[in-house]
């Protein structure tokens, strides 16, 4: 599908050095709807929708809030870790929101996956079903997202 004006200014905040040092996109060609028409056609098909996988994201961030130094463990096995950095990061999508730049690590100790995010992360994924271009440093594939906070 041919982006639209609004989505062309979108993909133009995303790009390397606008908003972040290294950008959303990565190395990805596709414009921004396909990108997040692909993704959402995984998410369909593993039976989860964004706003479901971007509360559990929460939930874990919380967890993890106040015991950033060593980590915490959730329900026996979800090993999480969040590192809160100075500064604010606003939302490419031209929200007035601004979030911190807070880096949380889970490890979900079953089956050994590791996933990283930001604040930003989930809200893109919450509110945009954005889970960033291929190639990007925090490129998240929703399949391993999913098995990380859900299996
Ligand atoms: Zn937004």
């Amino acid at each position: 599908m041919k982006p639209t004006g609004k989505e062309l200014k979108t993909m133009q905040r995303m790009q390397p050095g606008v908003q972040t040092l290294s950008g959303f996109l990565g190395d990805d060609t596709r414009p921004l709807n396909e990108i997040i028409q692909d993704d959402a056609i995984v998410l369909d098909r593993l039976g989860r929708t964004q706003q479901e996988v971007a509360k559990r994201m929460e939930s874990l961030t919380q967890a993890s809030w106040d015991s950033y130094l060593e980590g915490t463990l959730v329900d026996g096995k979800y090993l999480v870790q969040t590192e809160v950095y100075r500064g604010r990061m606003p939302c490419p999508f031209g929200h007035p929101g601004i979030y911190r730049k807070a880096v949380t690590t889970l490890t979900n100790q079953g089956n050994g996956i590791t996933v990283v995010w930001t604040s930003l992360s989930m809200h893109m994924i919450g509110a945009h079903g954005f889970f960033e271009g291929r190639g990007s440093a925090y490129r998240l594939e929703p399949e391993t997202l999913i098995k990380a906070l859900f299996d």
